[in-house]
Formats: C-alpha cells, structure tokens, sequence
C-alpha cells in the first residue's frame, strides 16, 4: 500500500508532469519484462524436428485471447498447425472501452496475428476465414473467407484435423429484445468501438445544429448504457471524462443537455465485484451526475425510445435516446452451437468440457475460452469408487489414516475439497471424522464419509467469461500438447477413481490475479487476490502500470503508453474519422 500512496501523492504534487514520469517508468519496467520473455520464447525453428513423420494435425479456430495464448506457447514443431479466424489479428479488450472515446486509438491495441505467429518455433499457418461448420464425425472444420471484394479465387475451403482446438469466443447476447440488434451499439469487437467513437460525436454535432429545439438536444444527448457489468460501467465513466475533458468546451451550447444514465438489472452495478466496490461506484457515479437505474430490465428499444420494466413494481416506462449501448453479456456463437447439436450437448447454454479441456463426447477437440465451460466432475459422484480406493485393507470402513493415503490425488482431482476445508477452516481431516454429536471416530463406513463429504459439491464455481481465464487456458492447453508424448508414457495426473492408472495430464487450475474497475476522473477500483480491495487515483496507477505490462508486443506498449501521454497532454480528437 506504500507503493500505492506514493503514487498518490506524486500525483497530486505535480499533476501532469509525475503523470509523465510514472507512466515512462512503469512501461519500461514492462518493455523490459517482455524483452526477457521474447528471448526465450522467440527462438527459430528448430530443425532438429523437421524429419519427424506424419506430424498430427492441429487446426485452432480463433486469435482471440484463448487462441493466441495457445499459440504463443505450443511448440509448432511438433504438430501441423493451421489456425483459422476472421480477424487478422489479436485485439486487447480490456482496452476497447478507452477505444470508444480516442484516449487509447483502435490500432494500437491491436496486434496482426502473423507477427505474434512469424518468431514461433515451427510453422504456423494462418488463413483469414470464418469457421462455418465443425463436422465432427468426420474431424473436418468448414471455413469461408469473409473478404468481401471483387478479388478471384474461390474463398471455400475445409480443413481435416487430428486435434482440433476451439477458441472462438463468443456473441453479443441480446436475449431477443425487441429492437436490439437494429438500434444499440455493441461493444464487443474493435469495429464497434470505432461505431461508437463516431457516433458519439455525430450525437454532439447533430445537438448543435441551429434547427433543433432544445428538447430535440436533449434527446440526442442522452446517452443510456445498457448493463452494469465492468464494460458498461468502465465506457460511461469513459464517457462522462470525454465529456468532462474534451466536449464541454467545444460545445458549450449544449452542455447542459447532457446526460448518462445506466441500467442495470440487478440491485448494484458491478454486482461480480466485492460490495465496497459496488457502492464505491455508485456513490462517485452520483456524484458525476451519471444516472444508475438499478433493478430495470430493457423490454424494447427502437430508434426514439427505450421501453423499459421496473422488476419491483412491473411499471413500463420510455424514454428518449440518442444512442444507446447494449453491454449485458455473452451468447454462444452459432457454429458452436450446430456442433453441440451433433455431440449431444444440444440442451446445454455452452460448450462442457472436462477438467482437462477437452470437449465433452469427443476426444478429439478441446474448447477454451468464452465458448466453453468447465464441467467440473462431483466428488458426489465418484463418492463409491473414492472410499473402494482409500479403503486399502478392505475392512468397508476407513480411518482418517487411509484417507490421507490418497489426499493428494482426491485434492487435484477434485479441488472442491481443498476449497470446502478452507471454507470451514478446517486444519485436521479427523474433523471430518467427527459425528453429528461432535464425537471422534475411529472408522466411518461408507455412509459415514458420504454424510462427511456431501456438502463440499457446494464449493464449485463457475469460471467467469474473462481474458484472464481465456489466456490461462491457452498456456495450459499449450503445455499439454507440448508434452504429449511424455505424459502418454508417464502420466503426471492424479490417479482414476473410476478405472485404473493415473490422468495423462494434471487437469487446468485457475488462478485469480484480481480484477480492474476503471471508473473515471483519473480512479479506478480493484479485487487483488486474499481479498483485497483497492480504490481510488492510486489503483488508476496500478491499472495503468498492469494494462502497460500486459500488452503482447513492445509495439502496441509503445503505442498504447504514448496515447495515454497524448490525452494527457493535449486531450482526446473529437474528429468524426
Ligand atoms: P475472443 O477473445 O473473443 O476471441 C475469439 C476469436 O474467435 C476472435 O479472434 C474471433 O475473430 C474468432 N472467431 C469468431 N468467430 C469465428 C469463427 N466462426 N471461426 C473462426 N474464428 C472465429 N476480460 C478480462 O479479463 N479483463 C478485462 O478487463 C476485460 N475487459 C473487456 C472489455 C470488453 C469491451 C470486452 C468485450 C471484453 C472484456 N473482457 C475482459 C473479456 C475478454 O475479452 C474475453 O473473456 C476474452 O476475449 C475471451 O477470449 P476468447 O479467446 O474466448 O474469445
Ligand atoms: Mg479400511
């Protein structure tokens, strides 16, 4: 937290020149970190490999977060690897929202995919298409350029696979409100910021013009976020210091006119983050004058007006909008939904993989990333096959002795257990042994450990939709095909509860570095891990420092850093390009 103060007050010392200063420091110190990485990573292709027959064949949909990740870290040499997506190029999220309002520029949080795949050890091959159809009977993926030009050539094509890795993200998610699709703006990929970043200024200089009343400015100046989640919250903040920083002063006419207003489903926006952040928000949200209407649910929008229900009272009312942002969430793509038709997986809202990323059903194909969901398997019901294997000498009973023979493995398998004792701070497993009067026992039959295991299922979580999860993924996917070969002759895994031997690999753990809240006016919020929460100008200058670090290439860190200076020393370019 020193750190932190530090920052604090060199910033409120010297205002614009410290700014300058700890952004230069902080990037360097990031340039350098990645130099490092580059020159172990980077090296050429070896050729040591070349020779090897018949290398598998990988084909890896999508250059998103998950995909890049995975390709940053697989040895290519191993396998024949061929990576379709519609996008060229990698694109930061995390930045998209500084993408709407210019304080960040669209190319500079983008990265081209060939340059991130050129220094990679072996071949990668990269065709710019979109995935149509996943045949999953016959391992082929069905793809289509999307170039759309008078150029020659037939843009269809398919592609076999031995391995096939889906990292498609996934889509907008308008739950079929009326009106959505044609009149919101979307804020998911860089073309739609680039819309909104147009549009906001259109809405300016339309408010301007010398033939509206001031109604008609009013309307046009109302800008409604739909969603309370960080992307929404983050581009009203955005917004609101456009507004504040930039636009107030060149149209001054219409000043008062403006308004921000989010709407928000749940009781609080930020509702993933920790309460004290929520309310943190809230309050400087009021204070900025940016409206939060909590507990309304959008039921249709069209170019005039959003229509909307209050959940308490079913009250509908309208109101008029000048732009309208839609940012509630994600769907699955429609190619990953045909595919979990032909694997049976029809009824489910994404893709289930197992613990080991692999999709469900097929052997074959893994899914990381927005489009997949991890299924993680119910110490519930394995709960037979755990104590037949703890239960060494055969006795049907178990003592806390023979449990901790094989804790290890249960652990790993099922981190539901480690997370339930940590919940319940429970230090010694004879706790578990304890009956429901509280007295010790020496052995528990098989009822007995279903009752002392039965509520750690409740412990399981979801993971959220995010890049962290995505990347993460990525890199462990990576690691396992990179050592493939190995792990089928040693495996590394925890053993089989149900069958025999061990898992080939250990299966993918997550690991939460905290979250960001960008709120405006130079403050930010943040969730470290072990429950830390940080919030004010001091976690701005964290987020700057991470999100300057977190860039995948010296090129978009320079680009990015020096954006960041420009706004800060002549302010965002209101030109309508
Ligand atoms: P994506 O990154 O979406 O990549 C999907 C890839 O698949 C893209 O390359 C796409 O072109 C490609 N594709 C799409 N359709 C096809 C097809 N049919 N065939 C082949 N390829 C296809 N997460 C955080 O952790 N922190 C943040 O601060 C954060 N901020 C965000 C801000 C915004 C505005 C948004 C939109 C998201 C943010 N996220 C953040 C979430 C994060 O971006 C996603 O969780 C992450 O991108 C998921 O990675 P992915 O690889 O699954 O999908
Ligand atoms: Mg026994």
């Amino acid at each position: 937290m020193r750190f932190a103060s530090f920052f604090t007050s060199a910033f409120q010392r010297h205002p614009s020149y410290s700014k300058l200063i700890l952004l230069c420091t902080l990037s360097g110190g990031g340039l350098l970190s990645y130099s490092e990485s580059q020159s172990i990573t980077g090296t050429p292709a070896s050729s040591t490999n070349s020779d090897v027959p018949a290398k598998k064949k990988v084909v890896v949909l999508g250059t998103g977060w998950g995909g890049t990740s995975f390709l940053k870290d697989l040895d290519a040499s191993l396998y024949d690897v061929q990576v379709v997506s519609p996008c060229n190029y990698f694109a930061f999220t995390p930045l998209l929202p500084s993408v709407t309002c210019g304080t960040v520029e669209a190319r500079s949080i983008v990265e081209p995919v060939r340059n991130m795949v050129k220094k990679r050890k072996g071949e990668i091959k990269f065709w710019e298409a979109e995935c149509l159809k996943i045949d999953h009977a016959n391992k082929t993926v069905f793809c289509r350029s999307n170039i759309d030009s008078n150029l020659v050539g037939s843009g269809e094509f398919s592609l076999e696979y031995d391995y096939l890795v889906v990292a498609i993200g996934a889509q907008v998610n308008t739950f079929n409100t009326p009106g959505v699709k044609e009149h919101c703006y979307f804020l998911k990929e860089v073309e739609d910021a680039q819309k909104i970043r147009r549009a906001v200024i259109d809405c300016f200089e339309k408010a301007v013009l010398p033939s509206l009343t001031d109604e008609e400015r009013r309307t046009n100046l109302h800008f409604v976020v739909v969603g309370g989640g960080p992307t929404g919250v983050e581009f009203a903040a955005e917004l609101h210091d456009h507004f504040q920083e930039d636009l107030v002063n060149l149209y001054s006419s219409v000043k008062d006119f403006v308004k921000i207003t989010v709407i928000q489903s749940g009781d609080h926006i930020l509702n993933t983050f920790d309460e004290r952040i929520s309310l943190f928000a809230e309050d400087k949200f009021g204070r900025d004058g940016i409206e939060v209407q909590t507990g309304c649910r959008v039921v249709s929008v069209d170019d005039k007006n959003i229509t909307m229900k209050t959940k308490s009272t079913g009250e509908i009312s309208s109101v008029p909008h000048g732009m309208v942002i839609w940012s509630t969430g994600i769907a699955t793509r429609p190619v990953v939904r045909d595919f979990m038709e032909q694997i049976g997986q029809g009824k489910r809202r994404v893709l289930a993989t197992n613990e080991w990323l692999r999709v469900k059903g097929c052997d074959s194909v893994y899914a990381i990333g927005d489009c997949s969901s991890i299924d993680q398997r119910k110490i519930m019901d394995d709960i037979s096959a755990i104590f037949e294997a703890a239960d060494k000498d055969k006795s049907g009973t178990l003592t806390v002795a023979e449990l901790k023979d094989v804790i290890d493995d249960i652990v790993v398998r099922y981190p539901q257990f480690d997370l339930y004792l940590k919940s319940k701070h429970i230090l010694d497993l004879s706790t578990l042994w304890k009956d429901s009067e509280g007295n010790y026992r020496e052995e528990i039959d098989i009822e007995g450990f279903k009752m002392a295991l039965s509520h750690m299922d409740s412990q399981m979580k979801t993971l959220p939709a995010t890049a962290q999860v995505a990347s993460q993924q990525g890199e462990y996917l990576a690691r396992c095909f990179n050592r493939m070969h190995q792990c089928e002759e040693h495996p590394e895994g925890p053993r089989r509860f149900k069958g025999s031997g061990r898992h080939t690999f250990l299966p993918f753990r997550y690991k939460h570095f905290g979250q960001f809240a960008p709120l405006g006016g130079e403050q930010a919020a943040a969730e470290l891990p072990g429950d830390w929460v940080s919030m004010g100008h001091s976690t701005q200058w964290l987020w700057y420092s991470v999100y300057a670090s977190k860039q995948v290439s010296w090129r978009t860190r320079m680009l990015v850093v020096s954006d960041w200076t420009r706004r800060f020393i002549f302010g965002r370019d209101s030109s309508r390009i």
